[in-house]
């Protein structure tokens, strides 16, 4: 399923351009457009999923790929060892502004311990 006013749909289909660093066909990692640290990827699964609260069991081994998929950019990306955090917000409170399933992977640098 994709929505054709979603941003991350849109991109996933190649209809607007983000710098790409991983695709399969599942899944595409890309930089964030507004980095908040060094490395600030957004990865998303290619299905319009609107939140972690669309994850049925079906999608279930897509999302476990996609975690495999951050794994693996953090070592890539160099931030492996040096530590990183992964980030899905979800809802209002949550403080999603996009609604597309989707996991930030920030790193590079000591980020605020803060959570929100
Ligand atoms: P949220 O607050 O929904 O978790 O985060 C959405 C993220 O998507 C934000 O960090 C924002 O900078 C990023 N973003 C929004 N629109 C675009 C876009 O068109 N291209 C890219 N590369 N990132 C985007
Ligand atoms: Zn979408």
């Amino acid at each position: 399923m994709q929505i054709s006013d979603c941003i991350f749909c849109q991109i996933a289909q190649g209809k607007i351009p983000s710098e790409t660093v991983y695709e399969d066909d599942g899944l595409i990692a890309f930089k964030d457009i507004n980095p908040l640290a060094p490395v600030h990827l957004v990865v998303i699964p290619k299905i319009h999923l609107r939140s972690l609260n669309d994850v049925t069991p079906e999608n279930e081994p897509l999302i476990g790929h996609l975690l495999g998929v951050i794994r693996r950019l953090a070592e890539e990306l160099g931030v492996a060892e040096s530590g990183y955090r992964v980030v899905t917000n979800t809802g209002t409170d949550g403080g999603q502004v996009v609604g597309h399933l989707h996991f930030h992977l920030l790193g590079g640098q000591a980020l605020n311990a803060r959570i929100g």
